[in-house]
C-alpha cells in the first residue's frame, strides 16, 4: 500500500472488543495477570503500553523497520541510541547537526566523536578510526540544509562494519526512508512533522532488524524515558495527515524559497529542494531583529514541522550550545534565519515576510 494509506490507518484495528476506529488511550500503569506465569502481553507501562505500542508499530511500518520505539522527546530517543556504545567507542557525526545533539554527545555523554561534513563521502571515510562504531547523520542538516548521499554512506558503513544512524526528522518517511536504503537506525524528533501540530514533545527510534530493535528496547525500558499514552495518541493522530501536510509544506516552501531568492535584502537561500524547511542569510545583521520583531503571521519561536510557520534565529536559539567559532565555520552566522514553512496560504506567508523585510525602510 502507498504510504499515504498506511499513514491514515495508523493505530486502527487495535480494539477488537469495541471496534473503536480511533486508538484507545490506555492510561493504565500496570496490568492484571490472568494467573501465575501468565501475561496479557502487557505487564507494566514502562515496558509496554497498548497506545504506545500502536504508535511504535506504525513507526516501524512507515520507516520499513522491524521495531519502532517511542520516547518522551527526540533527545531521549538519541540518548537511548547512544547507549549502544561504550566509553571507548568513537562516533562520527554530521558537523552542522541540531545543537541539542551536539550538547548530548559533547557535554553530557562525552562520547569520543568527530564532526564532519557528511555531504562529502570522502570526508566521512577520512574521519573513520579503528574504534569508530557508528555514523550519525542528519540529512538534510540543521540549519544549513545539506543533504547526504545515503546509499554511499550505507556502503561505507557496511565496509567499515559500523552502524549508520539517520536523523530523519526533516524529511520524514513520507519523503525519505533510510532503512530501506540500508541504514540501521532512524531517529526522529516526533515533536516535529510526525506529530505536526506543535502540541506534543516526542521522539522515536526505528531499527531495521529485530535484534538491534531488542537491544534498543532493553535500553528504553532500562532508562525509562518513554512516551506517555496521551502523547502517543497525539502523534498517531498527527501521522494520519502527514502526507497532506508534507505536500503542502513542500509546495509552500518552494514558493517561499523562490520569493526569498529574488529579494534584495536576502543574500542567500538554503533550500534542499524538498521538504518544508529552509534557511536564509539576510544582507545585514541589523535585519535579523527587524524581521523577528515585525513578523505578524510567522511566529518567532523554536521548533519546526508544525502547521504554523515558525521563524528561528539558530545563533541564539537551536544552536546556542555550539561554540561561536564552530558556528562561524559552519556558516551559522548572525545573518542566518531558519524558516519552518507551515501550511497556511503561501501568499499570506510571503506577504508577511515581505512586510517584515521591508519594515525598516517604511
Ligand atoms: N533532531 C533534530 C533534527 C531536531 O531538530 C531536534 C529538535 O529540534 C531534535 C532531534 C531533538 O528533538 P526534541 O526537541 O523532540 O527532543
Amino acid at each position: 500500500m502507498n504510504i499515504a494509506t498506511t499513514l491514515v490507518h495508523a493505530g486502527t484495528r487495535r480494539d477488537p472488543a469495541t471496534g473503536a476506529v480511533a486508538v484507545p488511550v490506555h492510561h493504565s500503569a500496570t496490568y492484571q495477570h490472568p494467573g501465575l506465569g501468565q501475561s496479557t502481553g502487557y505487564d507494566y507501562s514502562r515496558t509496554k503500553n497498548p497506545t504506545r505500542a500502536a504508535l511504535e508499530d506504525a513507526l516501524a511500518q512507515l520507516e520499513g523497520g522491524a521495531r519502532g520505539l517511542a520516547f518522551a522527546s527526540g533527545m531521549a530517543a538519541l540518548h537511548c541510541a547512544l547507549q549502544l556504545f561504550g566509553p571507548e567507542d568513537h562516533v562520527v557525526l554530521t558537523e552542522d547537526l541540531y545543537g541539542g545533539t551536539y550538547r548530548l554527545v559533547d557535554r553530557l555523554l562525552r562520547v569520543p566523536h568527530t564532526f564532519v561534513d557528511t555531504s562529502r563521502v570522502e570526508a566521512v571515510r577520512a574521519a573513520l578510526r579503528p574504534d569508530t562504531r557508528a555514523l550519525l547523520v542528519e540529512s538534510p542538516t540543521n540549519p544549513m540544509m545539506k543533504t547526504a548521499d545515503l546509499p554511499a554512506l550505507v556502503a561505507l558503513a557496511r565496509e567499515a562494519g559500523i552502524l549508520l544512524i539517520v536523523d530523519n526528522t526533516f524529511y520524514t518517511p513520507y519523503l525519505q526512508r533510510p532503512l530501506e536504503l540500508g541504514a540501521d537506525i532512524v531517529v526522529h524528533s516526533a515533536t516535529k512533522y510526525l506529530a505536526g501540530h506543535n502540541d506534543v514533545v516526542a521522539g522515536a527510534l526505528v531499527a531495521r532488524d529485530a535484534a538491534l530493535g531488542e537491544r534498543l528496547a532493553y535500553a528504553q525500558n532500562g532508562i525509562g524515558a518513554i512516551l506517555g499514552p496521551q502523547d502517543a495518541y497525539l502523534v498517531i493522530r498527527g501521522l494520519k495527515t502527514l502526507a497532506l501536510r508534507m505536500e503542502k509544506h513542500q509546495a509552500n516552501a518552494r514558493e517561499v524559497a523562490a520569493f526569498l531568492e529574488r529579494h534584495p535584502k536576502v543574500a542567500r537561500v538554503y533550500y534542499p529542494g524538498a521538504g518544508g524547511m529552509l534557511s536564509f542569510d539576510v544582507t545585514d545583521p541589523a535585519l535579523v531583529p527587524q524581521v523577528l520583531g515585525a513578523v505578524k503571521l510567522c511566529l518567532f519561536a523554536e521548533s519546526l514541522g508544525g502547521v504554523e510557520t515558525l521563524i528561528t534565529y539558530p545563533t541564539t536559539q537551536t544552536h546556542a550550545d555550539i561554540p561561536a567559532e564552530r558556528r562561524a565555520a559552519l556558516g551559522i552566522s548572525d545573518r542566518l534565519l531558519r524558516l519552518s514553512v507551515g501550511i497556511e496560504d503561501c501568499h499570506d506567508i510571503i506577504s508577511d515576510l515581505a512586510q517584515a523585510l521591508d519594515a525598516g525602510s517604511r
